[in-house]
This record gives C-alpha cells, sequence and structure tokens, in this order.
C-alpha cells in the first residue's frame, strides 16, 4: 500500500482501512465503523433475516406452511455468524 491513510481504522474482524473508506454499522449503529468486508457481510445477513421475516409474516397471514424454507435461510444466516442471528 503506497498510498498513506488519513484515519486508520482497526475493524472488529482486524482489517485496518481509512476511516473515510469505512461504513456505519448495520447492526452495531451508523457511528460504528466498519470495512467494507464486514459491511458486505452484514448486509448479506441483513438480507437472509429479511427474507425470514418476510415468510413468517406470509405464514402468519395465510397459514401456509413454510417452514421449511424459513429453515433453510436459518440454517444460511447460521453459516455467515455474527450477532443478532436471534430474533
Ligand atoms: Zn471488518
Amino acid at each position: 500500500m503506497c498510498e498513506e491513510m488519513k484515519m486508520p481504522c482497526v475493524c472488529d474482524c482486524g482489517n485496518v482501512f481509512d476511516l473515510h473508506s469505512g461504513f456505519g454499522s448495520l447492526e452495531y449503529g451508523s457511528n460504528v465503523v466498519i470495512c467494507l468486508q464486514c459491511y458486505a457481510n452484514q448486509k448479506a445477513r441483513e438480507d437472509l433475516r429479511e427474507n425470514i421475516q418476510d415468510l413468517q409474516i406470509e405464514m402468519d397471514n395465510t397459514g401456509k406452511g413454510r417452514k421449511r424454507e424459513i429453515a433453510k435461510l436459518r440454517k444460511e444466516l447460521d453459516k455467515l455468524g455474527g450477532p443478532l442471528n436471534d430474533f
């Protein structure tokens, strides 16, 4: 890396990044800045959680069995790890 970082930050994952290229955390609040990699990870988890919630709402509204689909999404969420997987 030849360009010097203006405000180097250390992410939870150990990555060092410039504050200006960081992202607000989706899970810890936007005042916590994380690296691109972690942001992509959180975004993926967020999308999965939304999908699960949508399925649960649909199941509640229609009474249709969606348990298998929900279980599948939950498994994917588990694989990604991270906090807030229980909701
Ligand atoms: Zn990170």
